[in-house]
């Protein structure tokens, strides 16, 4: 056969069903469309008016009208831009995937200024109406001088009429016959709502009319004096002109949040890629609460969608905010976002930006910064473990607020303690449970640092993995040298091998419990009789235990905890002396328990049986002291 070359042809006919079925996921997505083709009408006269191209009146009020009608089950789209010629209706609407918006953008590129950005892209907007119409009519008038009105019907095939309209005013009436199983869109409230949705940053003022009310009662609907959306959203003034109040109101307003927030970043970006946003950070209620963020994604003030978690990096969720990006397309598709180089540098911007202003934030305010730790350390802990970049960058300004209440970074912190415990970190995850060891502690001139959120377990893994040789002990895991006496040891060195021995063998008698070991040191906090020490090892396996399988295996793996006797302790002393006794044996086995019971509680919960147990011998000892 012979070489041939040449066009794949498409037949309307068969791709026009499909368009109209598959264009869109959401079938409200029409009211957007019409409503943004408006307002690219009002944007291109608004063009053409500043460069001296069109004939405007100065006292013009532009607006997108949208008329509702539930008995004749029709939506109007009424606007006052540039409206369209003959010729444009052919080229323009009769052509499937014909953009006039792209061939407006090309002629005009040069005198483009940011405030009036062209919407429409792909051509295909228009034919959304379609989704939820049995006929679309279209009446319109063109800005151009001696142009006639056309009017144009098409009934869902690909059939279509022209002629000639009556329209006198400029601009485009588009008519929407709803079909049957679409009539829920001639509800005003309905429509109020997917207006708000979609379109509530639009640069056109858009109003709504209910005809049914209106033929009623003309006084009352007085609300379409007012606009449904916000033609000026914050995002789009330069950071310089917003004031904090602004900030604050802007963000109640669109996230229905009463609390002010924390702090936020105005993005604002030119340069590869266009981008304006601000990221604001929640102040949390509850540290219990999941925390829900949102991040709506706008297209030129239309809005996309919310959470698209390809453009924002994901730990940034966690935030709430608005990114409006004209480099992203307005029908986001996911495969197509995951491919998207753009995507993923804007991704990646999102996160210095978060990064940089965090770092501003430690080295200019380190008060307030300190002060909104709480709220935020779960955000940056996160957005470390997710990413290794943002890590890198915010690694110096991570704080942990120790035992003595101040803020400290681990390299302050490893610093500090240098001499007491090289690169050993201790921390307390639950400050009432372990307060007998924080006061030990503190009664010692040690600090231990305080990590009880949520992700501090994983949080802590991760340091440890990145910062070589840095090991976190939890407070109750390990006795440092500095809490005990060593002076007295270094004393009478055969003595206190006798008197080790002693106490060991009394203790594991007493409590019969192959499990525990039993230390005896000379601890300086001479009031403890005894604390529990289990390995920071055995207790993370413990944790990991319990996290796969659900439950609390803790009681199956005590044999690592130790029971560590403090000499010093008057108690112990007495017991001590007493040991060989025999009339004494049974209060220093009731003792002894009690001992051991009381350095379990300040380690964890008694378990129910336990509990019991250590009730019913306070009372035995109670009852022998009357
Ligand atoms: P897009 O907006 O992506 O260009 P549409 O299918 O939404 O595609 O619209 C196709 C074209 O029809 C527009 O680019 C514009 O030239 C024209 N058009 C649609 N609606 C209007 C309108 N209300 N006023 C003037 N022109 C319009
Ligand atoms: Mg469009």
């Amino acid at each position: 056969m012979n070489q041939e070359k040449g066009n794949i042809s498409i037949h309307t006919q068969n791709i026009f069903p499909i368009i109209k079925k598959w264009l869109y996921s959401d079938r409200d997505i029409f009211v957007r469309e019409l409503i943004s083709n408006g307002c690219d009408a009002v944007n291109k006269l608004k063009r053409l008016s500043s460069i001296g191209e069109a004939k405007v009146s100065d006292d013009t009020k532009y607006s997108v009208k949208v008329k509702v009608n539930k008995d004749k089950k029709t939506i109007e789209f009424i606007d006052n831009g540039i409206g369209m010629t003959d010729e444009e209706v052919k080229k323009y609407i009769n052509q499937v995937a014909f953009s006039g918006a792209e061939d407006f953008i090309a002629k005009y590129q040069d005198k483009m200024d940011e405030s009036n950005q062209i919407i429409g892209h792909f051509g295909l907007g228009f034919y959304s109406a379609f989704m939820v119409s049995d006929s679309v009519e279209i009446n319109t008038l063109s800005y151009k001088e001696g142009s006639e009105p056309v009017k144009w019907i098409c009934s869902g095939g690909t059939e279509y009429e022209m002629s000639a309209s009556d329209k006198t005013e400029r601009g485009t009436t588009i008519v929407l016959h709803l079909n049957e199983e679409s009539t829920e869109f001639a509800d005003e409230y309905k429509l109020r709502e997917i207006i708000k949705k979609h379109c509530a940053f639009l640069p056109t003022e858009i109003y709504l009319e209910n005809e049914n009310a209106k033929a009623k009662d003309k006084d009352e609907n007085k609300e379409d004096d007012k606009p449904l959306n916000d033609i000026h959203p914050l995002w789009m003034k330069s950071p310089s002109e917003c004031t904090e109040e602004e900030y604050k109101e802007f963000y109640k307003k669109v996230f229905h949040d009463f609390k002010d927030p924390l702090f936020w970043i105005h993005l604002n970006v030119d340069y590869p890629f266009n981008l304006k946003g601000i990221l604001y950070f929640p102040k949390l209620d509850h540290e219990l609460n999941t925390i829900e963020g949102q991040i709506k994604l706008f297209n030129n003030q239309v809005f996309v969608a919310d959470n698209i978690k390809e453009v924002i990096p994901e730990f940034l969720m966690l935030l709430k905010g608005v990114i409006d990006c004209a480099d992203l397309p307005l029908n986001v598709s996911r495969s197509f976002l995951q491919n998207d180089r753009n995507v993923a540098k804007i991704s990646k911007h999102i996160s210095k930006k978060v990064a940089d202003k965090l770092t501003e934030l430690y080295k200019k305010e380190r008060e307030t910064y300190n002060n909104f730790w709480n709220d935020i350390n779960m955000f940056i802990k996160y957005g470390c473990m997710r990413e290794d970049d943002f890590y890198d960058k915010v690694k110096d300004i991570i704080i942990f607020k120790n035992t003595n209440g101040n803020y400290v970074t681990l390299k302050e912190y490893l610093e500090a303690n240098k001499e007491k415990h090289e690169n050993k970190v201790f921390y307390v995850d639950d400050e009432k449970q372990q307060a007998q060891y924080i006061r030990m502690f503190k009664e010692n001139g040690l600090e231990a640092i305080i990590l009880n959120s949520k992700i501090d377990s994983h949080f802590i893994n991760f340091l440890e993995m990145k910062e070589n040789g840095v090991k976190f002990n939890r407070i109750d895991s390990d006795i440092s040298d500095t809490l005990k006496d060593k002076d007295s040891d270094n004393e009478n060195k055969e003595e206190i091998e006798e008197e080790t021995k002693t106490l060991e063998g009394l203790f594991k008698n007493i409590l019969s419990n192959d499990k525990v070991k039993v230390n005896v040191e000379s601890l300086k906090s001479e009031d403890i009789p005894a604390v529990i020490l289990l390995s920071e090892e055995s207790r993370r396996m413990q944790q990991m235990n319990s996290m796969f399988q659900g439950m609390d295996t803790s009681n199956m793996f005590q044999n690592d905890e130790t029971l560590v006797l403090n000499r010093k302790n008057n108690l112990v002393k007495a017991i001590l002396s007493k040991s060989s006794d025999e009339s004494k044996k049974e209060d220093i086995k009731l003792i002894g328990e009690h001992i051991y019971d009381l350095a379990m509680m300040s380690h964890k919960q008694l378990d129910g049986e336990a509990m019991a147990k250590f009730i019913s011998r306070s009372n035995k000892i109670l009852t022998k002291l009357i």
